[in-house]
Parts: structure tokens; C-alpha cells; sequence
């Protein structure tokens, strides 16, 4: 009989070499809104989606490696490092696809699953053979080619 703990530590064996991976904007942030005046405006500030936050935390400690695949351009992607380091996520590896397609990025790391609130991506990548999740903030509710998805709801608002 295997006790709790040889049993996780068993699965975190199991997967140490499979990896998951999570797209940046949009999908473990959103833009905090702020009143100026009288109008609500998206500000700069880099407000966390809870729930994609869990996930990230319970899929790593499930024994998964954690990747982040954005669109990005590298410019950009300081920004990226310091938001992990901020909220302490638990990631190994981080991707900028410079505004192109993220398909050659997530064969090559060998993605088991890619998390991402853009339908074009989540097609793309599903059509390439990779399992994907979509991320709805409430943005693809009528849309019957995103229902065709697992989607993860979010509330970012
Ligand atoms: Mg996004």
C-alpha cells in the first residue's frame, strides 16, 4: 500500500517531463480598470486572474512543469519575467512567438495542454494536434465556434 505521500511524490515523478503552458496577456492577467472622471479605462496595472493563478499553482504542484507562450515581441517580454517573479509563479520556461504563431513553440516544448484566451490561437493549435483550453472572460459566450472547446470561465471584472 503506497501512503499519501510516496503516492504524490510518485505522480510528481510521473510528469516531471510533461509541461503546460499559459499564454500571457489576457489569461493570467488583466488590465485593471480605473475611473477617470467619470469613464472606467483599462490603466496599466497588471491585475491577476485568480482562477488561471490556481490552476498554474495546482497543475506545478501536481508535478507539471509550467511554461509561459505569449505573442509577444521581445521587447516586451521583460515585463513578462518581472510578473512571474512578482506573483512567485512556478515557471520554467518562458516563450515569445513575436507576434507570430505559437504552433512551432508549443510542438517543440511538447506542450500536454496550452492555456490561452485567444480563439485564433486555441483553433490553430488544436488543428496542429495540441489540446488546448480557452479562457472566457465572458468574450467568446456567443460564439459557437469557441463553444466547440473546453473553456475555462473566468471573472476578471
Ligand atoms: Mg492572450
Amino acid at each position: 500500500m503506497l501512503d499519501g505521500q510516496k503516492l504524490t511524490s510518485l505522480k510528481c515523478r510521473m510528469k516531471k517531463n510533461e509541461i503546460i503552458t499559459f499564454d500571457f496577456d489576457d489569461t493570467l492577467f488583466s488590465l485593471a480598470e480605473e475611473k477617470v472622471g467619470s469613464l472606467w479605462t483599462a490603466s496599466d496595472v497588471l491585475a491577476p486572474i485568480q482562477q488561471i493563478h490556481d490552476m498554474l499553482f495546482q497543475k506545478h504542484s501536481e508535478g507539471y512543469t509550467i511554461g509561459v507562450v505569449t505573442a509577444r515581441e521581445m521587447w516586451n517580454f521583460p515585463q513578462v519575467e518581472e510578473y512571474i517573479k512578482d506573483h512567485k509563479l512556478p515557471v520554467s520556461h518562458v516563450r515569445c512567438s513575436n507576434g507570430g504563431s505559437k504552433v512551432d513553440i508549443l510542438k517543440e516544448l511538447d506542450t500536454t495542454l496550452h492555456i490561452d484566451d485567444l480563439l485564433s490561437v486555441v483553433v490553430e493549435a488544436s488543428a496542429a494536434g495540441i489540446s488546448c483550453m480557452l479562457v472566457d472572460d465572458g468574450r467568446h459566450a456567443q460564439n459557437k465556434e469557441a463553444h466547440k472547446f473546453e473553456r475555462i470561465f473566468v471573472n476578471n471584472r
